[in-house]
């Protein structure tokens, strides 16, 4: 690299005015390096902040291949799924005017971005054709009374069928020549609407077929996030929160060298900054540590977001599209390893107990397969389990939104050994939280739960459950809601994690 390379303007100018440094020192490596960028819904709230998105993927595509991975705009997503509840319980006029609110909405983001009559009666056309879809969905769910998660996941897909018309027009404007794309052309799934798993060799072959050319071109392809399709081209969506999950995916399937997460925080923070005000920035961080934390509730990143790029070892950056000159997190196959083995911390609220017990199951062997064959069942994401060495009881950990049909699964599953009180009783606290203690070189390190426990134990914090995976890197416990802030502020102190990171 001459020392002139170098010295190049070291920033590409967005309209929205940012600088963007990190790429410059990609201009003299190889031209065909590829990217996946990720676009959270809070950095696509509109033309202003599309724009200065499509300016960082200008920035990027002047020295890589990028693939642009779109979320609706925020709040979008959250609103068409109110909407499909209105127009299932027959109210088609309130269905109507939120598919009229985000008419309204994108229409001003397009009337700002796009100058050009032609080009935005071009969009605008895209747009209604997807608007015309979300009314026909609606009036059908109205008409039947029925919201299939089939018909709920064309509904609440439209949001990212919006938004990705939009930021590639955005990066058109920029100069830059761009598609929007939706990913039911890419991205292959099962049918299981509302959470769909990808099935990557199919995946990859669409993806490489469709998008190849394009990069080949020059083009950069703004994809829809958070939906594919089943090989029958059936759409689904990957789970709320999903565009993430998209973005490795995409990026797996196109061997990424790099998959960057464009969000609204700095990164991976050692913990929750409304509730510790001493978090940090986590510099590098292991797949495993942030998985761990991303299951654990850490906002950052969907909990499968990591899944798919494992094997190839592709780094994922989170990073603050509001200030793109800060580094963020790099998450790597290894992480690295800082003093006292301690990461990061994060709690998961909204959170049920369940308990399954009761003296009368320590005879019986079949309580534990029966109980998370239940819930697996019903596919309620279990999130702790703790049994007692006593085999009295088993108890676990599911979201708030699984508790009520894993219970009622459970109650019907047991409904004899209830009646014959072999199991006595099948409980539920939701006024709990988990508290997780994260870190990759925990493992080995002893002390670290005696720690936490005598810091919790001074701070008067009743521990309900714990648990630790034998995996060494996580330790978790329950505690009562309201005592989550204390455990935090006190655990994050006991660690040191308020220190600069070395
Ligand atoms: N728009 C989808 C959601 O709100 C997916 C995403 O934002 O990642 O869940
Ligand atoms: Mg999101």
């Amino acid at each position: 690299m001459s020392p002139e390379g170098q010295q190049e303007p070291v920033a590409e100018r967005g309209n929205a005015g940012m600088f963007v440094p990190r790429f410059a020192e990609r201009a003299s490596k190889s031209a065909t390096e590829t990217l996946a960028f990720k676009f959270g819904g809070s950095s696509l709230l509109g033309a202003d902040r599309m724009l200065h998105a499509a300016s960082l993927v200008r920035a990027a595509a002047a020295a890589a291949n990028v693939v642009a991975v779109v979320s609706a705009m925020s709040g979008v997503t959250n609103r068409l799924i109110e909407a499909a509840k209105k127009a299932q319980e027959g109210n088609t006029g309130e269905a109507a005017a939120v598919v009229d609110a985000l008419r309204k909405q994108h229409e001003a983001a397009l009337t700002t971005l796009i100058h050009h009559e032609n080009e935005r009666a071009r969009i605008r056309r895209c747009l209604e054709e997807v608007l015309a879809e979300g009314r026909r969905l609606c009036e059908g769910t109205a008409l039947l009374r029925e919201l299939t998660p089939r018909t709920l996941d064309a509904i609440s897909s439209l949001g990212e069928r919006l938004s990705a018309p939009l930021v590639a027009a955005a990066i058109r404007e920029l100069g830059l020549p761009s598609e929007a794309i939706e990913a039911t052309e890419l991205i292959v799934t099962d049918a299981f609407h509302g959470g769909a798993e990808p099935q990557m060799q199919l995946t990859r072959a669409k993806s490489q077929a469709r998008l190849r050319p394009l990069l080949e071109k020059g083009i950069a392809p703004v994809v829809t996030g958070f939906i594919g399709a089943t090989a029958a081209g059936q759409l689904t969506t990957l789970g709320r929160g999903g565009s993430d999950y998209s973005a490795t995916i995409l990026g797996a399937a196109m061997d990424a060298d790099e998959v960057i997460i464009w969000t609204d925080v700095d990164g991976v923070l050692t913990a929750d900054p409304r509730l510790v005000a001493e978090a940090r920035t986590i510099p590098v961080i292991s797949y495993r540590e942030a998985a761990e934390l991303a299951y654990f509730g850490a906002k950052v990143l969907h909990p499968k977001t990591l899944n798919p790029v494992v094997q190839a070892a592709i780094p994922v950056w989170i990073r603050n599209s509001f200030a793109p000159e800060r580094p963020g997190t790099k998450i790597t196959p290894e992480g690295r390893s800082i003093g006292g083995g301690v990461k990061a911390l994060t709690a998961i609220r909204d959170v049920t107990l369940i308990s399954v017990g009761g003296p009368g199951i320590v005879g019986l062997p079949d309580v534990l397969g029966r109980t998370f064959s239940t819930t697996a069942e019903v596919r309620a994401n279990v999130l702790l389990i703790s049994q007692s060495s006593s085999q009295n009881d088993i108890c676990f950990i599911v979201a708030t939104v699984d508790a009520q049909r894993t219970v009622e699964a459970l109650r019907k599953e047991f409904a004899q050994d209830l009646a014959h009180h072999k199991v006595e009783h099948i409980t539920v606290d939701s006024n709990v939280a988990i508290v997780a203690v994260v870190g990759e070189n925990m493992r080995g390190t002893p002390g670290i739960a005696g720690k936490t426990f005598n810091a919790l134990g001074r701070e008067n914090v009743n521990l309900i459950a714990i648990a630790q995976g034998s995996s060494e890197c996580n330790i978790s416990f329950v505690i009562e809601e309201q005592a989550v802030k204390t455990a935090l502020i006190t655990t994050h102190r006991e660690f040191g994690l308020d220190a600069s990171p070395s």
